[in-house]
């Protein structure tokens, strides 16, 4: 059985959370999300204009207890970045078996990978484009490329900067920003089902899982200049950068006796060619 670690429970991680709960293979979530539900999302969600006021947890967990009783459902209240809350989030993730990354802010993209590599878990990562044009799907495994090297590969800023130029999707290695321009219900939700197959098929092989991708992009309109199809889709196998910060592994000092060995070694080597 598959116990989850997902964070977000907002217009896109709600979907996929609906999309994963019903896969029976999966008998523990944990939730991560600190909003309360507002008029402004009804438009956009599962849940409906009465539940306003509510924080979006509580309503997943009912949500999830009509559908998949069975399932055991912890939620945790609060943002991922709360340095108050990190012992829980993990005890949490130490028993999860994967990760799913469903937030809209660039600084817990980074937070949520840095615990995954800490814990040594693969995570999924989705991301709907500003205006609902396209999105994004990622994977992650323990000693593979990192969420930094993934942004830096598609040429992403540490932190979005408004003063800079409107990203340009005919480079689709462009920088992107988040959804700032609000997209459709049926564009999150279609990302939202990419980012639930990719889970799912990462719970069918965890050990062995390789879809000869580490990075999906997917356009859902036309646009001129931008997107030149419709649903057409790039697809990147990214390795990890050897100079990424994120996850290059900590230097270690080497003994003069294992220099000298190697020196040794090197030199046999080559004497014998
Ligand atoms: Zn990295």
């Amino acid at each position: 059985m598959t116990r989850v670690f997902q964070v977000g429970a907002g217009s896109g991680g709600m979907p996929v959370l609906d999309l994963l709960a019903l896969d029976r293979r999966i008998d523990h979530v944990t939730l991560v999300e600190p909003d309360v539900y507002q008029s402004h999302n009804v438009d956009r969600h599962w849940f409906p204009p009465s539940a306003v006021g509510r924080p979006k947890v509580e309503l997943a967990r009912e949500w999830l207890a009509e559908r998949r009783p069975d399932l055991v459902v912890d939620v945790i209240p609060g943002d991922l970045l709360d340095t108050q809350l990190q012992d829980r989030f993990d005890a949490a993730i130490a028993h999860a078996d994967l990760g799913v990354c469903a937030v809209d802010n660039e600084p817990a993209k980074y937070h949520f990978d840095a615990l995954m590599r800490r814990h040594g878990k693969p995570w999924t990562l989705g991301e709907v484009l500003s205006g609902g044009i396209g999105g994004f799907v990622h994977w992650f495994r323990p000693g593979g490329a990192c969420y930094g090297c993934v942004a830096s590969f598609l040429k992403r800023g540490v932190e979005p900067e408004p003063e800079t130029p409107p990203p340009d999707y005919s480079q689709p290695q462009a920088a992107i920003r988040e959804a700032r321009i609000p997209a459709s219900k049926s564009a999150v939700v279609a990302i939202a089902s990419w980012h639930a197959c990719l889970t799912q098929a990462l719970i069918d092989n965890p050990k062995g899982f390789d879809p000869g991708f580490t990075t999906v992009l997917v356009s859902l309109q036309k646009i001129a200049g931008i997107f030149p199809d419709m649903f057409r889709v790039h697809r990147w196998s990214i390795v990890r950068s050897p100079e990424c910060l994120l996850c290059r592994p900590p230097d270690h000092d080497i003994a003069a006796e294992d220099l000298d060995g190697a020196l040794h070694d090197a030199l046999e080597r080559l004497a014998h060619e």
